[in-house]
């Protein structure tokens, strides 16, 4: 069973960063690439950030019933595919999601076994100089990414760890460190521990 990695973060938190080097530094995890409506920005690319499609075609894949979860914000479309959880498992990987916070209550709600993780900002004011500094948006959409991480922020407590990033290095490692951990839970490990059980159990009868 693939775990499922549900990670939010208003934009500007530097969530980008930690999940590239989430993926670089543990082996085993697939991202997940969503379908939007909204325009490719700065060095994006088709397959490796988002699929990019129109609004017909989401709306046609929604009415298929196709998505995970999706979502219409910031004045687009996003959606989690089935066909990312149905990849990983066949894969045997683990399942990484960049989805804002109502996907993820969706998401937690079908897969109650999803690890969900809140990244913040240590304020404000440098959420907004970090999101001015991108030069990506347009004033009146960073005012609205402001106005919608302060609607966020305020769902921190639906998500089972958060991270505050004001040291990108040791944010990083608390990340890579919930992945392992979240490896090695009682729960996961019980297709694991019934072998060795078993060549305890063989090898105290042999010695009878
Ligand atoms: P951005 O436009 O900055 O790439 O993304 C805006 C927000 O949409 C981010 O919070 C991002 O995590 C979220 N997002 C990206 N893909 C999905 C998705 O498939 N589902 C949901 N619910 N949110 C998504």
């Amino acid at each position: 069973m693939s775990i499922v990695f549900i990670i939010s973060a208003p934009s500007g938190s530097g969530k980008s960063t930690l999940v590239g080097r989430l993926m670089a530094s543990v082996p085993g995890l697939t991202f997940s690439v969503s379908y939007t409506t909204r325009a490719p920005r700065g060095l994006e690319r088709e397959g490796e950030n988002y699929h990019y499609v129109s609004r017909e075609e989401f709306e046609r894949r929604i009415e298929a019933g196709e998505f995970l979860e999706y979502v219409h914000a910031l004045g687009n479309y996003y959606g989690t595919h089935r066909s990312a959880l149905e990849r990983a498992e066949a894969e045997g990987l683990d399942l990484v999601l960049d989805i804002e916070v109502m996907g993820a209550a969706e998401v937690k709600k079908k897969l109650p076994d999803a690890v969900s993780i809140f990244v913040l900002a240590p304020s404000r004011e440098i959420l907004e100089a970090r999101l001015r500094s991108r030069g990506e948006d347009a004033d009146e959409v960073i005012e609205r990414r402001l106005a919608r991480a302060a609607m966020e922020i305020e769902q921190y407590e639906s998500y089972d760890y958060v991270l505050i990033n004001d040291d990108l290095e040791e944010t990083a490692q608390n990340l890579i460190g919930i992945v392992r951990a979240e490896r090695v839970k009682r729960f996961r490990m019980a297709s694991r521990i019934q072998p060795i059980l078993d060549t305890f159990r063989t090898g105290s009868r042999t010695r009878r």
